[in-house]
């Protein structure tokens, strides 16, 4: 079956990702897809984890942003980064307006994530618009579906370390971080990460991510 994508995608043109009828750009993106995405708005996410940072995203997951992420994530769809770094970056000018000279952290993948797609995708999609920090890595995870919200939060502190000297440096400048992910749904796991970079001292007074669930 994937042979089989693998080789239609090598003779057609590549579809659109959000709605996989038009014939894509160079972007991954037909025009009215596009034309979705540059219309959507940032909005303040409200994630159940109350002692998550504060988060703006680009937009709600849901229509040509969500399929758009989907098909970046799970089919490794590069060329989707400008776009989807592009609502990201909205979000971000409203982020950093609150909070002047901060730096960006971006969640970081698990090592298997990272080789099956073949990417940072976050860092990826965050490339150009900020001043980026990669102060953290992920532990193996284990899958959070059918979790209570109290294991999902354990496992999410558990999967996120410190390079503890890239932290000591960042914590050494004084700057405030404004923490980058892909998709925020509970803030479980931006909250984990704020918990690493607070425990040496980093302000993190926000968050921004591409959607919010
Ligand atoms: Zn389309």
């Amino acid at each position: 079956m994937r042979l089989t994508e693998n080789a239609r995608d090598l003779f057609l043109p590549a579809a659109c990702a959000s709605c996989r009828s038009a014939p894509a750009a160079g972007s991954g993106l037909c025009a009215d897809c596009t034309a979705d995405l540059l219309a959507l708005r940032p909005l303040l996410a409200a994630p159940a984890v109350r002692t998550a940072p504060p988060v703006v995203a680009g937009g709600p997951y849901a229509g040509a942003l969500a399929e758009a992420l989907n098909e970046y994530k799970e089919r490794s769809r590069r060329e989707l980064a400008p776009a989807l770094g592009a609502v990201l970056a909205r979000a971000l000018a409203v982020a950093a307006a609150e909070v002047p000279d901060a730096v960006l952290v971006p969640i970081p993948p698990t090592r298997a994530a990272r080789r099956a797609r073949g990417f940072d995708h976050v860092a990826t999609a965050c490339a150009g618009h900020g001043d980026l920090h990669r102060v953290l890595r992920a532990r193996p995870r284990p899958d959070s579906v059918g979790l209570a919200p109290r294991q999902r939060a354990a496992a999410a502190a558990a999967s996120l370390h410190a390079v503890p000297r890239r932290l000591a440096a960042l914590a050494a400048t004084g700057r405030p971080v404004i923490l980058v992910d892909d998709i925020v749904t509970t803030g479980a796991t931006l909250d984990a990460a704020a918990r690493v970079l607070r425990g040496a001292g980093v302000r993190v007074p926000a968050a921004v991510t591409v959607a919010a669930a």
